[in-house]
Formats: C-alpha cells, sequence, structure tokens
C-alpha cells in the first residue's frame, strides 16, 4: 500500500496560528469525522533553539558541520554551533529572503495544543506526548484510543495505532534544525515509517524543493543513501571520517582549563594539516555539577592522534571520549 504524500507549502498556506495552516484543520476534522486520530509532529529537542526566518523558513548552518546553529542570549545574542562550538553573529536580516522577522519565536508544544484546541471543533481531545507526559508510556494506548488528535515532539516513528487516520509535520524546518549531523538520516527514516503504512501524511513547510522531500517522496532508498554519502564526504562525516569528541569535565572551572590548554597543545603539534580541530575556551556547559569543556577532531583516520593522547584519556577520570 502506498500513501498519499501532501506538501504544504507554509509561504502561500493561509496560517490560523503560527504552524498551523486552515488546511490542515480542514485534514483533522476529515479525521475525525470518519472515526479516526490524527498525529502530529512537531519537534523540539533539548533546550536547542533554533534561529529561523519567520519569512522564509531559512536557517543558518555552520560551515564546518553543516548542522544548524543554535541561538543564544548569552554571553551575548549570537549563534553557536552545538558541535564544534563555532560563533557567528547573531543576523539582523535573514541573509536569504532580507526579511527582518528573525528573532527565534518558534512556539513550544504547549502552546500548539493550546492554539489547536481553539482552531478544531469543541469536544475534540488533544493529547499530548512530549518530555513531561514520556513516562506514562504504559497507559499510552489506552488514551491514544480516546484522543483525536495526538501531538508529540520525539522523532524517531514508535507512535502506532490502528486508528491513525493521518501523520502531519507542522513543520519540516523545525525538524531539520536539530542540530545533529544524523538528523537528514533520522527524518527520512521517520517519515517512510509512516509512507510504508499507507497513510495520508502532511509536510508544511518553507522550502517545498528540498532536496531531502524530494528523496522521501521518490522514496528510493538507494538515491536517499547516495544523496547521504555526498553529504557526509563533502562535510567529513562517519562513515566518511572518523568523528571524536573529546570532553573534559570537572567541579574546578581551573581544572578543566588547565587539562584543555594542555590537551589543546599537544593535539596542536601532533594533528595532521588535514584534521579539523575545533574548541571555543569561552564556552562553558554544565552537567551534574561539574564544569565542561569539548575538543572536536575530524579526519580520515585520527587513530594516529589518539593514540598518542591515550595516557590522558585513560588515566584522566575529568576526560571523556566519544569516537564514531
Ligand atoms: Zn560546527
Ligand atoms: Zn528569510
Amino acid at each position: 500500500m502506498s500513501s498519499i504524500l501532501t506538501i504544504i507549502p507554509l509561504q502561500s498556506a493561509r496560517l490560523e496560528a503560527p504552524c498551523i495552516s486552515a488546511e490542515i484543520i480542514s485534514v483533522i476534522e476529515e479525521v475525525k469525522s470518519e472515526g479516526k486520530k490524527s498525529l502530529i509532529f512537531y519537534s523540539r529537542r533539548g533546550n536547542a533553539r533554533a534561529w529561523i526566518c519567520a519569512d522564509c523558513g531559512h536557517y543558518e548552518k555552520c560551515p564546518h558541520c553543516d548542522i544548524a546553529f543554535a541561538y543564544h542570549t548569552t554571553p551575548e545574542k549570537c549563534l553557536i554551533c552545538h558541535h564544534c562550538s563555532q560563533i557567528a553573529p547573531f543576523p539582523i536580516i535573514c541573509p536569504h529572503c532580507h526579511g527582518n522577522k528573525v528573532n527565534p519565536v518558534w512556539v513550544g508544544i504547549q502552546q500548539i495544543e493550546d492554539r489547536l484546541s481553539k482552531l478544531v471543533s469543541t469536544n475534540t481531545k488533544i493529547l499530548r506526548i512530549d518530555s513531561d507526559t514520556k513516562e506514562k508510556s504504559g497507559v499510552l494506548y489506552n488514551t491514544i484510543k480516546t484522543s483525536d488528535i495526538i501531538i508529540t515532539t520525539q522523532i524517531g516513528g514508535s507512535i502506532v495505532h490502528p486508528d491513525i487516520g493521518a501523520v502531519i509535520w507542522l513543520s519540516f524546518e523545525l525538524n531539520l534544525s536539530i542540530p545533529s549531523y544524523h538528523i537528514e538520516e533520522d527524518i527520512y527514516h521517520e517519515i517512510s515509517y509512516y509512507k510504508k503504512q499507507g497513510l495520508p501524511l502532511y509536510i508544511q513547510t518553507y522550502t517545498p524543493d528540498h532536496p531531502l522531500l524530494r528523496e522521501i517522496m521518490d522514496g528510493n532508498t538507494r538515491s536517499f543513501l547516495s544523496y547521504l554519502s555526498r553529504e557526509r564526504i563533502e562535510f567529513r562525516y562517519p562513515p566518511f571520517a572518523e568523528l571524536a569528541t573529546i570532553r573534559i569535565h570537572d567541579e574546578q572551572k581551573k581544572k578543566v582549563e588547565d587539562i584543555m590548554s594542555k590537551l589543546i597543545n599537544k593535539i596542536s603539534i601532533i594533528k595532521l594539516p588535514s584534521t579539523f580541530l575545533a574548541f571555543d575556551t569561552n564556552i562553558w556547559e554544565k552537567y551534574g555539577g561539574e564544569w565542561q569543556q569539548k575538543i572536536v577532531l575530524k579526519d580520515k583516520s585520527l587513530s594516529y592522534v589518539l593514540r598518542d593522547l591515550e595516557v590522558e584519556i585513560v588515566r584522566n577520570r575529568s576526560v571523556t571520549l566519544e569516537w564514531s
């Protein structure tokens, strides 16, 4: 069974509320009149706030990593790559459409739920599934049974129910802007999963010509993999390159600073000219009471650098390595 995939271009859509078009409301009503449910995806992951132009859907990507910059207000209003810590200035106008609606005013899932409840017919039951409600997954199946609309933030295609009549993605850009190098792969698999079930699918987007959307429409896995490979080769990501993130963490800021400068000096001496090295000693993160900084390395092979760092990595509990 093949499903019908409808792309709704947000530029020309009649918006009843941010990210909610009149077309989506009528889809929801129709699905409900058939005694079925609408499953709605609206991605928000962690605290990473995307910077997306409200006029054209453009978002800025890190030139080294090809992932979306996240918007930060401290130490000042700027864009930061969560992968390599590259900082870019906050755009005053959109570099793509020159519009000025550039403040990241993406609404949260609760607001989407709230707006939706006012736009659909009364007695429509809405179920929201996000990090706050996730724990109760045991009772989820029964709650889905009595709901007309299910809104979720999660990615992964794990919500299945025989009564689902349509699957809706409110913002394709919001999905894409999640700062992860395998986000396109995740989106492709999620949409393909529902496509295989023969459900009518609706994707709202500012970029209806996005190459990933074309790959999803075609549904040719081989062609998608070669699309993915081109990107991974260009930006040197696994499996075409090795990627190592070295995290330095301790309760004492000073200790982190000392280890950082020691490691950076050492890496700078042993690394090859082709090795991509990124760090920013001004960016601090705090996890479980520990201060943290990171060093990102990318190259065709990293074993020669990591071998020389073995002593620091194995012996020091403040140094953790993630290698892919
Ligand atoms: Zn980056
Ligand atoms: Zn724009």
